[in-house]
């Protein structure tokens, strides 16, 4: 089965690929700042300590984010494969998912990253603060996080480069089109659903 990573800046279309490929793999799409959202909304703790990072557009500690990740990934629904988007942003979360991956016996298949021009990003960032109200979308703080987004998560495209397993894909386009190219990428690597 399949074990992917989606890796982009903050409003590449990470998310709305995730449900796409997921649905096409049959497989459970993960995302660490949906489930922080989750908590935010039903204000349990997770959410109240998440939520004091999201506002600000920094990172949530690396020891919450892993233990979260870590427990979803124990769950039924993730045995067969997964699609993580939006983690991991940080070298140290990198090392916690290769031990939980050494851990259950298994390795990744590939790690997309999804690229967009930043004036593209802010706008499309904009667009989804009006639309959806979210909180953690004002400029200032779409700013930041994009800054936060260079500085710990662009590099770990390197750490995955050099395992050979990134596929960068265009996510500039019609949704569908950006998912067409990131299957056809997959395919080429022999992945397919
Ligand atoms: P996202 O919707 O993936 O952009 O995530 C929204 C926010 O949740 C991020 O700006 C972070 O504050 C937090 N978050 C999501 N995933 C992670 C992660 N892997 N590590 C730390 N913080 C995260």
């Amino acid at each position: 089965m399949t074990r992917l990573l989606l890796i982009g800046a903050p409003g590449a279309g990470k998310g709305t690929q995730a449900v796409k490929l997921a649905e096409t793999f049959g497989i459970p799409a993960i995302s660490t700042g949906d489930i922080f959202r989750y908590n935010v909304k039903n204000e349990t703790e997770l959410g109240k300590l998440a939520k004091s990072y999201m506002d600000r557009g920094e990172y949530v500690p690396d020891s919450v984010t892993n233990d979260l990740v870590r427990d979803r990934l124990t769950q039924a629904d993730a045995q067969p494969g997964f699609l993580l988007d939006g983690y991991p942003r940080t070298a140290d979360q990198v090392v916690e998912l290769d031990g939980m991956l050494t851990d259950a016996g298994t390795a990744l298949d590939a790690v997309v990253l999804l690229t967009a021009d930043t004036d593209e990003v802010v706008r499309r960032l904009l667009n989804r603060a009006i639309e959806q109200g979210r909180a953690d979308d004002t400029e200032d703080v779409i700013r930041r996080r994009l800054e936060v987004y260079e500085e710990q998560t662009a590099p770990l495209v390197n750490t995955y480069s050099a395992r050979n397993l990134v596929v960068t894909v265009d996510g500039l386009g019609a949704v569908n089109e950006v998912t067409a190219r990131i299957l056809a990428a997959l395919e080429q690597r022999g992945i397919s659903a």
